[in-house]
């Protein structure tokens, strides 16, 4: 199954794409994962996005697209995928098709999890991340046990620099001009199935399985 994941920052599609890749058994491609991982590994794609990154803009098309061309290639996406963050504009859509055209493969459904902006700015305003292990956590909803230190590994918890209040609301206005089109996109090819992103995460997710479960048999 292909599946691209679309949805406002904040809207739970890091820990949704991590549950939903595992129930259907297919890799879960995290553009902002691999733009982190790049910073944090100082190589030269890492420099370049993190100034967009840190800004809440989105790094250029012609490096996001590269990278994306490049990963839809690897052997393990042969046989499907889960896309979080990409596309996030409609031309990075257009060559998604081309990317997928090119390996002789299209795209089955695009999941939208929805979510108003005040929640958003609660969520996203409260995030913790851990140095050590990536576990994402929240200051109201899911509180370590022990302020600032990850209650599974022990690492230490940051905050990421694009989710200051700032960024954030420049993020939202970012998805509103540039990634919310998508949405139009491709509901208007009959790709788009929504679901509401409120709620508890498992419920969230069970949700989410729901909606895409009739596709996985394709
Ligand atoms: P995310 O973890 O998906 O919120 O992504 C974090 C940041 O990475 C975004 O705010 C952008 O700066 C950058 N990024 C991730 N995916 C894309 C994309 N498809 N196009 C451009 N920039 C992206």
């Amino acid at each position: 199954m292909r599946v691209v994941l679309v949805g406002p920052p904040g809207a739970g599609k890091g820990t949704q794409a991590e549950f939903i890749a595992g129930h259907f058994a297919i890799p879960k491609i995290s553009t902002g994962d691999i733009f982190r991982a790049n910073v944090s590994g100082g190589t030269e794609l890492g420099r370049e996005a993190k100034k967009y990154m840190d800004a809440g803009d989105l790094v250029p098309d012609e490096v996001t697209i590269a990278m994306v061309h490049d990963r839809l290639g690897q052997d393990d996406a042969a046989s499907g995928f889960l896309l979080d963050g990409f596309p996030r504009t409609v031309r990075q859509a257009g060559e998604l098709d081309s990317i997928l055209e090119e390996l002789g493969r299209s795209l089955d459904v695009v999941l939208d999890l929805e979510v108003d902006s005040d929640e958003v700015v609660r969520r996203l305003s409260g995030r913790r991340t851990c140095k050590q292990c990536g576990q994402v956590w929240h200051l109201e909803y899911d509180p370590p046990q022990q302020d600032g230190i990850c209650g599974r590994c022990g690492g230490e918890l940051y905050q990421r620099d694009d989710d200051s209040a700032a960024t954030v609301r420049h993020r939202l206005d970012v998805y509103a001009a540039q990634t919310a089109p998508l949405i139009a996109f491709y509901s208007g090819r009959e790709q788009l199935v929504s679901i509401d992103a409120l709620g508890a995460v498992e419920d969230v997710t069970e949700r989410a399985i729901s909606a895409l479960a009739p596709f996985d048999a394709r």
